[in-house]
């Protein structure tokens, strides 16, 4: 969508310096970070590279059919240097926060290798690496990887249009979430036509739950609490909750976008304290306010519709820190219908 731009010829250049490439992304991945992985990666086997995927964490079940396509190994301390010493570039995908990259990040400066950074968050939007190709105007980095695939001129597999298009959709919310443009959709239309089943894969992603994640989606819901005049949704959830439904922070994926489909909201709130003393905020706008700077000011980030960040202290001390600053946005607000669109 944004056409050969400097960085993107610099990201080019970058792979053609290159001979063995590590591949990373964010702490908790989702399907963005994943399916990129995996796409550039088979991209780059097939212009003769070595590749290796190494994260912080493991891969959720939901997208554990994508490392039948390309191996994605978790961070463990002797395997990680081995990784290290091995590649002579590294790419990080879908964040430009150090931090975010885990216990991979020390790693950077005591084997001084040359990193390009693939991203679409506003938060950090000077990187970290030698290149950085950071477009908050694509919807999914997803997006990104598969203009830099069609510059370069590789042809599109099956298997790469899998791993792109269920980072299209994890990150689009199936098309529904307001960053999902024209170039989303062509995108999703040439995808199709290079032999994927969207149905097939729509089900890998989404039919992963256990019945406990649904009991307790439905316990946290329960306790829905509409405020700010019926602009604001805000959930809890205990640690009680996370450890007799057995489940982990990253189990909440989805629960924030639930009180979307109410009328006249404008924003939700999740504080799940995934453990005593350990909070994590999910912000959703649904499109006419922006709310990456209520987490960006407290060290997290995002996008403007769709922002997170982690928060030491109790689900009171969060709801204190947080509230008030989506009290003051939807203060400002114009009524629905009568204010400009986000
Ligand atoms: P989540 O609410 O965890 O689904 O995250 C929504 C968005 O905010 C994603 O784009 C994340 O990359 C970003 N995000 C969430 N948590 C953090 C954090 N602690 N630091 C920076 N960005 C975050
Ligand atoms: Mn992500
Ligand atoms: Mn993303």
């Amino acid at each position: 969508m944004t056409g050969a731009t400097p960085e993107r010829r610099a990201f080019h250049e970058f792979l053609a310096r290159h001979r063995r490439f590590l591949l990373t992304t964010h702490i908790n991945p989702d399907g963005d970070g994943l399916g990129s992985e995996v796409a550039l990666a088979l991209w780059l086997r097939a212009s003769g590279r070595e590749v290796a995927v190494l994260n912080d964490s493991p891969v959720p079940a939901a997208f554990e059919f994508l490392t039948a396509l390309q191996a994605i190994q978790q961070f463990e301390p002797a395997l990680a240097e081995q990784r290290f010493e091995q590649a002579d570039a590294l790419i990080v995908l879908d964040t430009s926060n150090r931090q975010r990259v885990g216990r991979l990040s020390p790693l950077f400066d005591r084997h001084v290798i040359p990193i390009a950074v693939v991203d679409h968050h506003v938060s950090h939007a000077t990187g970290f690496g030698q290149v950085n190709v950071i477009e908050p105007e694509a919807s999914a980095t997803g997006e990104i990887v598969y203009d830099l695939i069609r510059e370069a001129g590789t042809p599109i597999t099956r298997e790469i249009a899998e791993a792109l298009y269920v980072a299209l959709i994890t990150d689009t919310g199936s098309f529904r979430f307001s960053n999902t443009d024209s170039h989303a959709h062509r995108m999703a239309a040439d995808l199709l036509g290079h032999g994927l089943d969207p149905q097939r894969l729509h089900i890998q992603v989404s039919a992963h739950a256990s019945a406990g994640r649904l009991r307790f989606f439905g316990e946290v819901l329960t306790r829905l609490e509409i405020l700010e005049e019926g602009r604001l949704a805000v959930l809890e959830a205990a640690p009680e909750q996370f450890e007799r439904h057995g489940l982990v922070g990253a189990d909440t994926d989805g629960l924030v976008d639930m009180p979307r489909s109410i009328a006249g909201l404008e924003v939700v709130a999740l504080f799940s304290e995934v453990e005593p003393g350990k909070v994590k905020v999910s912000l959703r706008s649904t499109g006419r306010v922006a709310i990456d700077q209520v987490c960006t000011r407290l060290g997290g980030g995002g996008h403007p519709h769709a922002a997170g960040v982690m928060l030491r202290g109790t689900r009171a001390d969060a709801r204190a820190r947080i509230l008030p600053e989506l009290h003051k946005i939807l203060a400002a607000l114009e009524p629905a219908g009568r204010g400009s669109a986000a």
